[in-house]
């Protein structure tokens, strides 16, 4: 089905110019000031298909708000995000993949995988909530 492909061209593309991890609220927000007349809910339902599809990460943040981000690689990553502005920075934390296999093979699972996100302060956050506390 073709239905609303423009649609989710423009979502795709609003959400590749962005380089952090993203709400649909924002992202709707971002299209509406570039002129669009895009509805909230096909900015959701455009969100949810491309994570469906592999073609966006999506993660839940710390308020449980769903968050998307076209992601520069399709392999297996995990993610640090800075609470603050956003930036968000692809990890492959080698010991975690090796950890979730351990765990989950000495409890009889197999086929395991897993969600590790982390969230904190960027350097440049960190370094501005220094400042201004003292
Ligand atoms: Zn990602
Ligand atoms: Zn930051
Ligand atoms: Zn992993």
């Amino acid at each position: 089905m073709k239905r609303n492909t423009w649609q989710r061209e423009a979502v795709r593309g609003a959400l590749d110019a962005n380089d952090g991890f993203v709400s649909a609220q924002a992202l709707h927000s971002a299209l509406h000031a570039t002129g669009s007349p895009i509805g909230l809910a096909t900015v959701y339902r455009a969100l949810a298909d491309l994570a469906t599809k592999g073609d966006a990460d999506s993660l839940q943040s710390p308020e449980g708000e769903s968050l998307y981000r076209a992601c520069s690689t399709s392999k297996h990553h995990h993610h640090l995000i800075c609470r603050n502005c956003g930036l968000t920075i692809e990890i492959e934390p080698h010991a975690v993949e090796q950890w979730a296999n351990d765990v989950a093979a000495a409890n009889g699972f197999t086929q395991a995988e897993h969600v590790v996100d982390v969230f904190g302060l960027c350097a440049a956050c960190s370094a501005l909530a220094a400042a201004s506390a003292s």
